[in-house]
C-alpha cells in the first residue's frame, strides 16, 4: 500500500485500509497545500485518522481529469449499455463490501451500524442499480412539423459536474449524484463534508477497481470555503449539485453564476406534519418519532414541526412520549440495540443545544428531553430526544431548521389553519399528513407548498421518486427518471428536407 493509506481497527473489530489521498485520474494523491483533515469519532470524541484537503489548485487539477476524461474516447465513445454495466459493477462491489463501508460510516458519523448497513448501504447500492438501468435508455424525440423538414433531440451529457454532498448520508448522498450524472455520461469532481471525509475513500477505491476510465470520477475531501467554493466557481465546471444548508446554497448559487453553470440544490428544511383529529393517533405517533428521531434528527426532511388538532393534542403528545421511551435507545452506535446515535460534531451538538436553551428562553415547555442524553456518560455529543409544546410561529425553534433530535408541537382548530401554520415557513422540503379522510389527505398534499408530501407516513423515501424541494429548499430534483435531467441537456437538431430559399 502507498503511504497515502492508512491501517483502521474500528471499534466494533474490523480491521481495514482506507486511502487518505485525494483520488484524481484514479490515482491517490496528496494535497498540494499540505491541508489535513482530522476525523473525530463523534461517540467518544476520539481521533479516527487523518486525510487530505484539497486547495483550490488541487480542484483544478481534477477538473482538469474530469475534463480530459469527458474528451476521451475511452468514455465518450463508450456504449451506454456499457456503462450501464460499469454502475452495476461498481454496485456490486459496494455490496461486496458493504459491512466495512457501513463500519466507515457509523464511525466517522456516527449513526447506529446497523442503519448505516441495512438502510443507507442498501440504498446506495439500489441507487447505483436502479441508475444502470437507465443508462442506455435515454434518448431523444423524433418531432412531427413539417412535410420538409425533419426535427428530433438529443440527449447528452452537461460535462463536468461538480458535486458538493453533506455528512449526514455521506454514500448515500454520493450515490444519488454519482448515479444519474454517470448514467449520463458526464464526468464528475465530488467533493465530501470535512465533518464526514472517510467513507468515500472507500467508495474511491471500489471506483477503481470498477474499471471506470481514469478521470471520469475524482473524489476529493476538503473545506467548504477552500475546496467547495474552488469547486462552485471554477469556469470549467458545466453543473453543480449541492446538499447542505439555504445559506450555503444562496452562496453557491452567486458562484455558479461566474459561468452560469446547470445547477441543483437540494437545501434546509422545517418540515410540517399534520395529524388530524380522526388520524390513527397510534400510527401517527410511530411515524412521526421515526420522521424526526431518525438518523438523531440530522434528516433534510425531518418532519420537525407537529401541528396537532388540539381535540387530539394532549393524547398524542403522551403517545409520542411514550414511544421515545421505549424505542429511542441513545449508546455506542455499533451496539446492535441503539436505535440514536450522536450528532456528528461538537459543532452541531452545541448548535442543537444553544436552540433548546433558545426554546426555553422563548417560554416554550420541554415535555421530554432538553438535555445532553445522561445515559451515554457525557463522551460523545449525545442529545437526548426533545419534545417542544407551547410553540409558537414567532418563535426561532419554530421558524428554522435545528437539525438535531429537538421536535416542537403546535394546535390547530381547522384545516385551513392547519395548512396556513404548514406553509408559514420560507421552506418546502417534505410534508405529512395524518388522516383516515381519503378526500381531505388528497385535499391537503394538493395545497401543502413542499417537494414532496407523505400521506398517513413520514420519510418513507424510494429511490423511483423525485426527490427535492420548493420555496428555499432548493432547486431541481434528484432520483427517479427525473434525475436524469438535471444530468442531462437536449439538443434540437432541424434537418432540412428541402426547403428552398
Ligand atoms: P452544514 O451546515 O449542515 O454543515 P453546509 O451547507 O455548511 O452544511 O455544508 C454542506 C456541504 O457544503 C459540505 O460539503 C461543505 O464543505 C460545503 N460547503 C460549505 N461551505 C461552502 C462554501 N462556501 N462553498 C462551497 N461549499 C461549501
Amino acid at each position: 500500500m502507498s503511504k497515502l493509506s492508512v491501517d483502521l481497527k474500528a471499534p466494533n473489530g474490523r480491521s481495514f485500509n482506507l486511502p487518505t489521498g485525494l483520488f484524481i485520474n484514479n490515482e491517490f494523491v496528496k494535497s498540494s497545500s499540505g491541508q489535513t483533515i482530522t476525523s473525530i469519532n463523534p461517540a467518544n470524541e476520539e481521533e479516527i485518522c487523518t486525510v487530505e484537503a484539497a486547495s483550490a489548485l488541487d480542484v483544478d487539477k481534477a477538473v482538469e481529469a474530469a475534463r480530459s476524461a469527458f474528451n476521451d474516447p475511452s468514455w465518450r465513445n463508450m456504449p451506454a449499455t456499457d456503462r450501464g454495466i460499469l454502475l452495476y459493477k461498481l454496485a456490486s462491489l459496494i455490496e461486496l463490501h458493504a459491512s466495512i463501508l457501513a463500519t466507515i460510516e457509523t464511525w466517522d458519523n456516527g449513526k447506529p451500524y446497523t442503519v448505516a448497513l441495512n438502510e443507507d448501504l442498501a440504498e446506495v447500492i439500489f441507487v447505483f442499480r436502479y441508475y444502470a438501468g437507465w443508462a442506455d435508455k435515454l434518448h431523444g424525440d423524433t418531432i412531427p412539423t413539417t412535410s420538409q423538414k425533419f426535427a428530433y433531440t438529443l440527449r447528452q451529457p452537461v460535462g463536468i459536474c461538480g458535486q458538493i454532498i453533506p455528512w449526514n448520508y455521506p454514500l448515500a448522498m454520493a450515490a444519488w449524484k454519482l448515479g444519474p450524472a454517470l448514467a449520463c455520461g458526464n464526468t464528475v469532481v465530488i467533493k465530501a463534508a470535512e465533518q464526514t471525509p472517510l467513507s468515500i475513500l472507500y467508495l474511491a477505491r471500489l471506483i477503481k477497481e470498477t474499471g471506470f476510465p481514469r478521470g471520469v470520477v475524482n473524489m476529493l475531501n476538503g473545506y467548504g470555503r477552500t475546496a467547495g467554493a474552488a469547486i462552485a466557481s471554477h469556469m470549467d465546471v458545466d453543473k453543480i449539485a449541492f446538499t447542505g444548508s439555504t445559506s450555503i446554497g444562496k452562496e453557491i448559487m452567486k458562484m455558479a453564476a461566474v459561468n452560469m453553470k446547470n445547477i441543483t440544490l437540494e437545501t434546509g428544511g422545517k418540515s410540517p406534519l399534520i395529524v388530524f383529529e380522526d388520524a390513527d393517533l397510534d400510527q401517527a405517533a410511530r411515524w412521526a418519532h421515526l420522521g424526526i428521531m431518525g438518523n438523531a434528527g440530522q434528516i433534510c426532511t425531518a418532519t420537525s414541526r407537529i401541528l396537532v388538532h388540539s381535540s387530539v393534542a394532549a393524547s398524542f403528545a403522551v403517545k409520542l412520549q411514550d414511544i421515545i421511551h421505549s424505542t429511542s435507545k441513545l449508546g455506542d452506535p455499533f451496539d446492535p440495540f441503539t436505535s440514536q446515535g450522536p450528532q456528528v460534531s461538537k459543532a452541531q451538538y452545541e448548535r442543537v443545544l444553544s436552540y433548546i436553551e433558545a426554546g426555553r428562553r422563548e417560554g416554550a415547555t420541554i415535555i421530554t428531553g432538553g438535555t445532553p442524553a445522561p445515559e451515554c456518560g457525557g463522551k460523545g455529543f449525545f442529545i437526548s430526544p426533545t419534545i417542544f409544546t407551547n410553540t409558537k410561529p414567532t418563535m426561532n425553534i419554530y421558524q428554522e431548521e435545528i437539525f438535531g433530535p429537538v421536535v416542537i408541537t403546535t394546535p390547530f382548530e381547522t384545516e385551513d389553519e392547519a395548512l396556513r401554520l404548514a406553509n408559514d415557513t420560507t421552506y418546502g422540503l417534505g410534508s405529512a399528513v395524518f388522516t383516515r379522510d381519503l378526500e381531505r389527505a388528497h385535499r391537503v398534499a394538493a395545497r401543502l407548498e413542499t417537494g414532496t408530501v407523505w400521506v398517513n407516513s413520514s420519510n418513507d423515501g424510494d429511490v423511483r421518486v423525485p426527490f427535492g424541494g420548493v420555496k428555499q429548499s432548493g432547486i431541481g430534483r434528484e432520483l427517479g427518471e427525473e434525475g436524469l435531467r438535471a444530468y442531462s441537456t437536449v439538443k434540437s437538431v432541424h434537418v432540412n428536407l428541402g426547403m428552398r430559399l
